[in-house]
């Protein structure tokens, strides 16, 4: 494979770090600023919103995809911040997919601006959309986003399901807040074709509302969940083990439930992602403060997309075990 950029043509680099990982997923900020105030969200603490000129233009962005597209990266999600709320989300998606025909696109999103989208989310043959979602109780939804917004969100995802979006359902399990309204949960996976998924709430940033309190973990959900219905779990053929989430069928369901623990059993041996906020960082690790900026290189005229590749593949070898520094805090 050959790139352009300023000046150069490039070899392909796979990405592969010290611990015998390979990155092939790279996920993108569209932007840190968001429409809602979900309380475990830490970039609401401080949210100082990014000025807009060291925000990432769109053809940048799009030159990072090139490059590590050349590098083995086939998985881009679209997250932020809220991607919906960046102006011109639509025409980058448009131009992402005409660029990289192949190129797996997803996006995560709180769904309360996302009912327009769809159409065009149909039209770059979006791969899945994982939709924010920590109750389908009207005044939990506000309690948690800080936004009366609920008839929004499940206004797209009924839009989704009727274009045959695959939609998972993000949850983060929060005790004290959300722990009673399981059958809800259970009812929509049960009734729809979606996933259903529950992350442990995780410690980030040190301004967390994190406590051993709201801490539910995903063993005491999972049991809970089986006081309602019997869950089988999926194999590899089935795609019920590969990502973070463990995956189940219900008994009698049409969708699925699944648990993502980063805290009680993390996946960080099999983690094979990049993350690029909107102002242009390059974070290989969730749990790591370490950032390289490639915004700079990418503003320079006669930095070549070569050396761009170099930088984050040096980046890449020193992916950390996010868990091991979890543990040493
Ligand atoms: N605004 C988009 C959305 O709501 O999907 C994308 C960004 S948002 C930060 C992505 C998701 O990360 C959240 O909805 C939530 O599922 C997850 N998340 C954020 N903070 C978390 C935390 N402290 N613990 C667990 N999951 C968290």
């Amino acid at each position: 494979m050959a790139t352009g950029g300023p000046g150069g043509t490039m070899s392909i680099h796979a990405l592969h770090d010290d611990h015998g990982r390979t990155v092939r997923y790279l996920r993108l900020s569209l932007t840190d600023r968001c429409n809602l105030r979900c309380l475990y969200c830490h970039s609401n603490a401080r949210h100082q919103c990014i000025p807009h000129e060291k925000v990432l233009r769109y053809e940048e962005m799009i030159r990072l995809v090139q490059i590590v597209r050349g590098m083995g990266v086939g998985k881009v999600r679209l997250t932020g911040g809220e991607p919906f709320a960046r102006k011109g989300c639509d025409d980058f998606l448009l131009r992402l997919r005409q660029r990289f025909d192949d190129l797996d696109i997803r996006i995560t999103t709180n769904g309360t601006l996302l009912e327009e989208h769809i159409p065009l989310l149909q039209r770059i043959r979006i791969s899945a959309v994982n939709l924010s979602l920590d109750s389908f109780d009207r005044e939990t939804f506000a309690r948690v986003t800080g936004r009366d917004m609920l008839p929004e969100v499940l206004r797209a995802l009924d839009a989704m399901l009727a274009a045959g979006i695959r939609v998972k359902i993000n949850a983060v399990g929060l005790r004290g807040i959300n722990d009673g309204q399981l059958a809800d949960f259970v009812h929509a996976a049960m009734t729809l074709p979606v996933d259903v998924r529950f992350i442990e709430f995780m410690p980030m940033g040190s301004d967390t509302l994190w406590s051993p309190e709201n801490f539910w973990p995903a063993s005491d959900i999972r049991a809970a969940v089986e006081q309602h219905v019997r869950l089988v779990p999926l194999g590899d053929a089935n795609e019920g083990q590969r990502g973070p989430a463990r995956m189940f069928a219900l008994e009698g369901g049409k969708g699925r439930m699944g648990f993502i623990t980063p805290l009680t059993n993390h996946f960080c041996l099999s983690c094979n992602r990049l993350r690029l906020t909107s102002d242009g960082h390059l974070r290989t690790c969730l749990f790591a403060d370490r950032e390289y900026p490639l915004r700079p290189l990418l503003r320079h005229p006669k930095v070549t997309d070569e050396h761009i590749a170099r930088v984050i593949a040096q980046a890449c070898k020193s992916k950390p075990v996010g868990a091991d520094l979890l543990a040493a805090r």
